[in-house]
């Protein structure tokens, strides 16, 4: 009987472990780690809905690699892979533990920084866009293999409370089209949506 209890919460212990590991499967991006955008979509209605009720800010960037198109032409889907794989890192170790990573699209990455306004966007905007500059991008493993060693970023920012912004889906347009924004006006910079 004693054994029989044993046996069973151990495997309530497994299943428990298992059932955690799918958990985080299904909210993260198999290739960045980061969140995927189905964590993302119901994360920032809850979180939305939660300051618009109760009171609080939040920030968000919405963040484009430049030409990763031509990386690939150029040097293989491969290394287009480590190169989102590398950006990845990059904004993980910029931005701060309560910030959501999250990949939002193909090579389009999207923050959202708790209680954050104007400044805060624009500073962690300006940092992850020097850090992306700064970087050398290599095959890490092989320094042999040929590699786009430097790269940009468009990166287009928001915030709640803001005038126009309503929605969760106001805050994310809202990024999303200065993004769009930095990108028409040359690339390798960082466009507030309240700014323009
Ligand atoms: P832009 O500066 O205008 O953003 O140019 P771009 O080439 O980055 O953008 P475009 O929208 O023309 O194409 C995005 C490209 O990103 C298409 C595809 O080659 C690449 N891409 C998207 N997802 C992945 C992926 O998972 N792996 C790799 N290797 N490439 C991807
Ligand atoms: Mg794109
Ligand atoms: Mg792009």
């Amino acid at each position: 009987k004693a054994l029989e209890t044993h046996r069973l919460s151990s495997l309530c212990s497994e299943l428990k472990t298992e059932n955690s590991d799918l958990l985080t499967l299904s909210q993260t991006d198999g290739l960045t780690r980061l969140f995927n955008r189905r964590y993302f979509n119901n994360m920032i209605e809850v979180e939305f809905a939660r300051i618009k009720r109760f009171g609080g800010r939040m920030g968000c960037l919405m963040l484009d690699i430049d030409y990763l198109k031509r990386v690939n032409d150029n040097y293989g889907h491969m290394i287009g892979d480590l190169v989102l794989q590398q950006m990845a890192n990059i904004i993980q170790a910029n931005v701060r533990n309560i910030d959501i990573s999250v990949r939002y699209g193909g090579e389009e990455f999207v923050l959202i920084l708790p209680e954050t306004g104007e400044n805060g966007v624009e500073v962690v905007g300006s940092k992850l866009l020097s850090a992306v500059e700064k970087h050398e991008f290599d095959s890490e493993s092989n320094p042999e293999v040929p590699f786009p060693k430097k790269l940009t970023v468009s990166i287009g920012g928001s915030h709640y409370p803001y005038k126009e912004i309503n929605s969760a889906e106001d805050l994310v347009s809202s990024a999303d089209q200065a993004m769009y924004n930095a990108k028409r006006s040359g690339r390798n910079r960082l466009v507030l949506g309240w700014e323009s």
